[in-house]
């Protein structure tokens, strides 16, 4: 079993995880688009989409039609925003249905151009199940000078986000610029994208766009912090670590986290292997009682 840098129940958990997703893909039907795009697990997610949709839009962090959101439904598919369309006025008809190339198979409009990007980043990063593009003032002046806020000053902003990457410009709607965002796209979670706007990947529509108001916030109040005419006042490097420790047990990607960091030692394989038996037996229905608290 591939070792990760968490720790034996982590690893469990990722486990029973991937187990339930599995059991919400569709199943006898899953080459059947018709089937994925009129499941309950579709309905549900386009409704999160139009919910999201507007959150964006009546927070102003999409102009015109600006914007785009996707989500992964099981393995083959991904529901997408249109083109031309507003985020405010989206209903669930408008979602399309595309497939790991982009192709649409279900829908009556033409999907967003930046699914490339979406695409991309689901592909090199198999922990990304949403994905979110929009224009959030704040950040997008930060993505004009090609620069990230500095780190240090705000705890969430630590946890959920860490240090921002910066994608260099590209075409937007481009092949070439949905790759500009690919050397980032495993330890950052959110990446400004010069000259354009951000982007960010979660778990789920919902959780990306937490990740936009946490760093549009963030940069709104350090330009507001600077204007005070004082000295910043950095948390302590100390404090920091507990922090990103914080994130480790989360499972939240920093490129400040050391890539062999919890290294599973062989003792806690076994332990695994243990924990691991004690599910699989649940999960068949062998055993009531002992399974691990998850
Ligand atoms: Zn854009």
């Amino acid at each position: 079993m591939e070792q990760t840098a968490v720790s034996p129940t982590e690893q469990v958990r990722e486990v029973v995880q991937a187990v339930v997703e599995s059991l919400r893909e569709p199943k006898t039907e899953e080459d059947s688009p018709l089937v994925a795009t009129n499941s309950f697990e579709a309905q549900a997610l386009r409704t999160e989409i139009l919910r999201v949709g507007r959150k964006l839009w009546e927070r102003q962090y999409v102009d015109g039609n600006g914007g785009n959101i996707s989500v992964r439904l099981g393995s083959k598919y991904v529901l997408c925003t249109p083109t031309l369309m507003s985020k405010g006025d989206l209903e669930p008809a408008d979602i399309c249905l595309s497939d790991l190339e982009g192709n649409i198979l279900a829908g009556d409009r033409l999907r967003t151009s930046e699914l490339l990007l979406h695409l991309e980043i689901y592909k090199a990063n198999p922990k990304a199940r949403a994905v979110l593009h929009c224009h959030p003032p704040y950040a997008t002046a930060f993505a004009m000078t090609s620069t990230a806020p500095p780190n240090g000053l705000i705890p969430e902003y630590e946890i959920f986000i860490g240090p921002a990457a910066v994608a260099p410009y590209e075409t937007p709607g481009t092949q070439a610029f949905a790759e500009t965002v690919l050397p980032y796209v495993e330890d950052h979670n959110t990446i400004l994208l010069a000259n354009h706007g951000i982007v960010c990947w979660s778990d789920t529509v919902t959780h990306a766009e937490w990740l936009a108001e946490i760093l549009d916030n963030y940069c709104k109040t350090y330009l507001i912090a600077l204007q005070i005419g004082k000295p910043l006042t950095f948390m302590p490097e100390q404090k920091i670590k507990e922090l990103l420790a914080v994130k480790r047990r989360m499972g939240l990607p920093d490129a400040r986290l050391p890539k062999d960091a919890g290294q599973v030692a062989v003792e806690d394989t076994a332990e695994m292997a243990r924990l691991v038996e004690q599910v699989v037996a649940r999960l068949e229905g062998r055993e009531q009682e002992s399974c691990p608290s998850l």
